[in-house]
């Protein structure tokens, strides 16, 4: 029996019905009124990966790479890879990377980790007109305020240069914490530079200084990267059997300084030592099977290293998750 006139009614619910599936077939019967006050109050969404910042989950960790922007890089040789007489051998391997070797742009990638209730934000980007650190920070959901430690990893103006903003703490409610004999360094400079002087020296009553392998909150521990700086420090965070080594510069060059044994970049205190010293982090966070962030490779900047050879390493950036 048909009848003509109901034909196509049924027909719409019956496609309906399966493209709601089941789930959306019982809200669908639901009376509007019940569905509407059925509707459970829930907190607005975490903002989405990309707009300046990179949220990954490690552990019990969330780790939030925050970019302070980038700055215009003319040529990238010999200034992310330095030594002289290998200048051709690391043209090369650009080329054979297809990475930009002319008006490219270098990247700086500050990082926040939030672990048992704590934020400890890792460098604090260039900060005046150039620093993107704080707006991306508020993008992310993160107010400065809100911050409860800041660690410098070693005192150039690229990593000191937000810790003050028109000549107040930028994070005013943290502590401030740095390696002893990398602070002592820097501020006891017969003509310290501006960057030093508007930062740690105008904040140097707040800082509490510590020493290699000591704890920063629990759960995140300093290592000595000697080389870059003479006192550099990175930052190893673990939490619930998985770590993160947060080089800092340490890293150098996201392709040079990996793929290449004693390459050493332009901003090197000591070439010979940052290279060996990358050999060794390197080495360890391979082992370790540790993930990585480095504050001068590409954002999103955080993922895993591969081992290409002996003494020759690879970043691997972790896959884009928007959530
Ligand atoms: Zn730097």
């Amino acid at each position: 029996m048909s009848d003509d006139s109901r034909l196509p009614r049924t027909l719409a619910r019956r496609d309906a019905l399966r493209l709601l599936g089941a789930a959306g077939a019982v809200v669908a019967a639901a009376p509007l009124a019940r569905a509407q006050t059925a509707a459970p109050a829930t907190a607005a969404p975490a903002p989405m990966n990309g707009n300046g910042f990179y949220r990954q989950r490690i552990g019990d960790m969330t780790v939030t790479v925050v970019s302070d922007g980038t700055a215009a890089l003319a040529a990238l040789l010999p200034t992310w890879g330095a030594n002289p007489d290998r200048q051709a051998e690391f043209a090369a391997t650009l080329a054979e990377y297809h990475v930009a070797a002319q008006n490219t742009v270098n990247h700086f990638n500050p990082v926040l980790i939030e672990l048992d209730g704590k934020r400890i934000l890792l460098d604090t980007g260039r900060g005046g007109a150039n620093g993107q650190l704080v707006t991306n920070l508020r993008r992310a959901g993160i107010e400065p305020e809100t911050v409860n430690a800041v660690f410098i990893t070693h005192g150039h103006g690229d990593h000191i240069g937000g810790l003050t903003t028109a000549g107040k703490p930028t994070f005013a409610n943290a502590q401030h914490i740095m390696g002893e004999a990398e602070f002592k360094f820097w501020t006891t400079q017969a003509t310290p530079n501006d960057a030093v002087k508007n930062n740690l020296i105008a904040l140097k009553d707040q800082f509490k200084l510590i020493q290699p392998g000591q704890e920063i909150v629990p759960g995140l521990t300093t290592v000595a990267t000697p080389g870059h700086t003479l006192n550099h420090l990175s930052v190893l965070a673990r939490s619930a059997g998985q770590g993160i080594m947060i080089l800092g510069d340490a890293g150098g060059h996201f392709l040079l300084s990996l793929k290449h044994q004693g390459a050493y970049v332009s901003f090197d205190t000591n070439g010979d030592q940052a290279a060996q010293t990358r050999q060794q982090i390197f080495e360890r966070i391979v082992s370790e099977n540790l993930w990585v962030s480095g504050y001068h490779f590409p954002f999103h900047a955080i993922g895993h290293l591969r081992r290409l050879g002996a003494g020759s390493f690879e970043f691997e950036p972790t896959v884009w998750n928007w959530s």
